[in-house]
């Protein structure tokens, strides 16, 4: 399997290439050459696998004998080892249409574990295989960070420094990456906001010489490993449901993702692109809704950045964006060059009409506003004794937005609801925390505060790496 960047001024590469490479060289995204398509009675096969099963297979698909089978599936096992449900991601059933695909059992209880254990155990073992060293750099609007710490903390031959916007992440958020102690791991508290720190990231990987010379590695959303991972339970979901529910038949599903930067939707638009029998794909944003705007007006341009209840979607340049630009322009590198080069110079993108009706074909979108989700948070826990997290709220106000009278919805649940216990606690509903996250506030915390300027990290990084 190759990888081409969205901008087609980068050769062909490999997977393993693909992962190093992270932001494209010519500064655009790595998309698979071509998407693999699946038979129905692959589909079919599939449906009997495990969670770590139905992974292997699919990422046996996009690495293609780039990575001995048995050693990929050591990955796999290792990577999934580590979550607490035995289903890895299982689906729960509210009502005859509404359920819920519990993404956060992984070790920092949000959905981004199942990307970034396994970028963790690939990046070690392209460190062991070609003797290299590993330097990630990434920012966080607070939960990749914990994952991509937990991921490759203490690793040999990996160290990694993640940058967050200073207190503007949840409390348990901060305390899962800062209480790590192990020697290759840096914090950096930002004086800015999110976008502040992702901005700097991507001019930062954009330096090519700086980059080279430290080794510089990315585990943002734009690593394509990132998406290929996430594509793998929007299948064990569907097969869930399918297995479950006889009613299904063949019939065809929404899902409803909470939405920041487009990766976890992009995975699922892929995972409808192999041929997996999507229906809707629901787009949930918060009062940030860019990609609201997007889906209705065909115009992608930022707006004032606002707090909201479900910071990791408080996200006005969605990074992952451009990859799905590229197929709307039918895989056209002219065409998303000459559009990204149009945002960059006029701060926004208008698409033609055509190109709207193709959007809407492929979404549907639903901006939550903030007393809308805390309403979805009290409500559902009143009428199913189910709580919801912010960010998943979002998801499930989209969802009955937007599905239409007996249409299967599932919603992906993005966080557990003990990250952000804020937020909860101000409609009076008290929880008990995981006793994992309960230990985290007797631990001493390891971050340093910094200037959000390029300059400012790059010191920061060149004493750490
Ligand atoms: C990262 C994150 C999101 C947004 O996912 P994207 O892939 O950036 O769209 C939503 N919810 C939670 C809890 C997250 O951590």
């Amino acid at each position: 399997m190759e990888y081409i960047s969205t901008r087609g001024k980068v050769a062909p590469l490999g997977f393993i290439d693909a992962i190093l490479m992270g932001l494209a060289n010519d500064g655009g995204l790595l998309v698979p050459k071509v998407i693999p398509q699946l038979s129905a009675d692959t589909l079919k096969q599939w449906q009997k696998l495990s969670y770590p099963e139905l992974a292997l297979e699919i990422f046996s698909l996009y690495t293609e004998g780039e990575i001995p089978r048995d050693e990929l599936k050591k990955l796999v096992d290792d990577s999934y080892g580590t979550f607490r449900d035995a289903e890895v991601t299982p689906v729960k059933k509210l009502s005859d249409t509404t359920y819920v695909l519990e993404l956060f059992h992984g070790p920092t209880f949000a959905f981004k574990d199942i990307a970034l254990q396994f970028l963790g155990n690939l990046y070690g073992y392209v460190s062991r295989r070609t003797n290299s060293i590993i330097h990630i750099l990434g920012a966080t609007s607070g939960d990749t960070g914990a994952s991509a710490i937990e991921g490759v903390r203490g690793k040999e031959g990996i160290r990694i420094c993640i940058l967050h916007p200073h207190q503007k992440v949840s409390k348990v958020q901060e305390l899962q990456m800062t209480t790590v102690n192990d020697a290759n791991v840096l914090n950096l508290s930002v004086e800015g906001t999110f976008d502040d720190c992702q901005r700097i990231i991507k001019e930062l990987f954009a330096d090519v010489a700086f980059k080279e010379r430290y080794h510089l590695r990315a585990i943002n959303s734009i690593n394509i490993a990132r998406i290929l991972a996430q594509t793998v339970y929007y299948f064990y979901a569907y097969f869930q449901l399918a297995k479950d529910n006889a009613a299904i038949g063949d019939s065809r599903v929404n899902f409803s993702v909470p939405t920041g930067n487009f990766g976890d939707i992009f995975a699922g638009y892929l995972a409808q692109k192999m041929g997996l029998p999507i229906n809707k794909l629901i787009l949930a944003t918060n009062e940030n809704n860019i990609l609201e705007r997007f889906v209705k007006e065909g115009v992608y341009q930022p707006g004032e950045f606002r707090g909201t209840y479900s910071p990791s979607m408080d996200i006005q340049v969605a990074s992952n964006f451009e990859r799905y630009l590229f197929y709307l322009y039918g895989e056209d590198t002219e065409a998303v060059t000459t559009l990204m080069a149009q945002f960059k110079a006029e701060g926004r993108i208008v698409i033609p009409a055509d190109k709207l009706k193709a959007v809407q074909a492929d979404f549907a979108a639903y901006g939550v506003q903030n007393e809308e989700c805390l309403d979805t948070i009290s409500g559902y826990y009143s009428k199913y004794n189910y709580l919801l997290d912010p960010h998943t709220a979002c998801g499930i106000a989209a969802a009955d937005q937007l599905a239409t009278l007996g249409e299967i919805t599932v919603t992906l649940s993005t966080a557990h609801p003990a990250k952000f216990d804020e937020s909860i606690r101000l409609r009076g509903i008290q929880q008990t925390y995981p006793e994992q996250i309960q230990a985290l506030f007797e631990k001493p915390q390891f971050q340093k505060v910094v200037g959000g300027s390029n300059d400012a990290i790059k010191d920061e990084l060149v004493n750490f790496f």
